[in-house]
C-alpha cells in the first residue's frame, strides 16, 4: 500500500490506472478507522480493480470548533489497519494546504437535504461535506465510491449530488456495522466513557422499541414522543428523533416500508446519530 500525500501525485497514479482500463474503487473517510469503515473496503469487493481510501479531517464541515480539534486523529494506526486488510492500493492523506489553497471560497450546496435533519442544528455541514467529497471525486477519478448507511443523510445527499451534477462515479451504499448491543460503530464513540458508552447502548435499543410500536399499531407521533422521552430519561440530549421517506427524507407522518427512523443525539459533548428502516 502508497501513501500519498499530495494531489499531484495522486493524479498521476488514477490517471495512469484510467488509461490501463482499472475500476478505481474508493472510501472517503476522516480516519480513526473502526470495522465500519472496514466494511466499505470489502463492498468495493468484485466491483474495483484499484482501491483508495481518503483520510481527511474535513475542516469546513465542522461548524463546531471543538468537535473539530477533539476529533480523534490516528493517522500511524490507520494507515496499519489499512495495510493489514491487504485490499488497500492507495492511503491518500492530503493536509488542509492540498485541499484548502488560499482564497479558496467555492461551496456546493445540496438545497433542501442540507437544511433538514443534522442539518438543521449543523449549518454549513452538509456544504463541508458535499464540496470536500466532489474534489476527492476529481482528484482519485473513482469510477465507485462506497458510502455507509450510518451517516444516511450524507448518502442521500451525495447520491443527489452525483445524479444532479452528472458525475461519473457510482455511489455504492454499505448497511450500518453496529457493536454487539447494536451501538452503530463510529469513531466518536472512541470518546465515550465507559459509563457513557453503557448508556449509547440504550440509542439502538430505543430506535428498535420505537419502530415496534409503530409495527403494533400506535400511532407515529405518539411513538416519538414517548422515545424522546426515554432518550432524555437515558441522559440524551434529544436533537431529533423522526421518521423520514428513505429517498428525499421528507417527513413521513405514516409509517411504510419506505420510511426510515432517524435520530441524532448527544451524551455530553458527544454527538451519536443513527437510523433504521422501519420494514
Ligand atoms: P467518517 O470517517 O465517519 O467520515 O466515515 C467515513 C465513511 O464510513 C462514511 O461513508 C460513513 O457512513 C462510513 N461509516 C462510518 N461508520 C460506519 C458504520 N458503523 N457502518 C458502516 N459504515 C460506516
Amino acid at each position: 500500500m502508497q501513501i500519498i500525500k499530495t494531489k499531484a501525485e495522486l493524479a498521476a497514479l488514477s490517471s495512469s490506472w484510467q488509461k490501463e482500463g482499472q475500476t478505481i474503487g474508493f472510501v472517503p473517510t476522516m480516519g480513526a478507522l473502526h470495522a465500519g469503515h472496514l466494511s466499505l473496503i470489502n463492498a468495493l469487493d468484485g466491483k474495483a480493480s484499484r482501491r483508495i481510501v481518503s483520510i481527511f479531517v474535513n475542516p469546513i464541515q465542522f461548524n463546531n470548533t471543538s468537535d473539530f480539534q477533539h476529533y480523534p486523529r490516528g493517522l500511524e494506526d490507520d494507515a496499519t489497519l489499512l495495510h493489514n486488510t491487504g485490499k488497500v492500493d492507495v492511503l491518500y492523506a492530503p493536509d488542509e494546504s492540498q485541499m484548502y489553497t488560499p482564497g479558496f471560497a467555492t461551496r456546493i450546496s445540496v438545497s433542501g437535504l442540507d437544511s433538514m435533519l443534522c442539518g438543521e442544528d449543523r449549518p454549513g455541514h452538509f456544504d463541508g461535506v458535499a464540496t470536500v467529497v466532489t474534489k476527492l471525486f476529481l482528484q482519485t477519478r473513482a469510477n465507485i465510491a462506497a458510502f455507509g448507511e450510518k451517516d444516511y443523510q450524507q448518502l442521500c445527499l451525495i447520491k443527489r449530488m452525483v445524479q444532479d451534477l452528472d458525475l461519473s462515479v457510482n455511489i455504492l451504499p454499505v448497511p450500518t456495522l453496529r457493536e454487539a448491543d447494536g451501538l452503530a460503530l463510529s469513531s466518536r464513540n472512541r470518546r465515550l466513557t465507559p459509563e457513557q458508552r453503557q448508556q449509547a447502548a440504550l440509542l439502538p435499543q430505543a430506535l428498535k422499541a420505537c419502530l415496534a410500536a409503530i409495527q403494533n399499531g400506535t400511532s407515529v407521533e405518539s411513538s416519538l414522543v414517548t422515545c424522546r422521552e426515554a432518550l432524555k430519561k437515558a441522559g440524551f440530549h434529544v436533537h431529533y428523533l423522526e421518521l423520514r421517506h428513505a429517498e428525499n427524507l421528507a417527513p413521513a407522518p405514516i409509517a411504510g416500508k419506505d420510511t426510515r427512523l432517524f435520530v441524532a443525539a448527544s451524551l455530553g459533548d458527544i454527538r451519536l446519530i443513527d437510523n433504521m428502516p422501519f420494514a
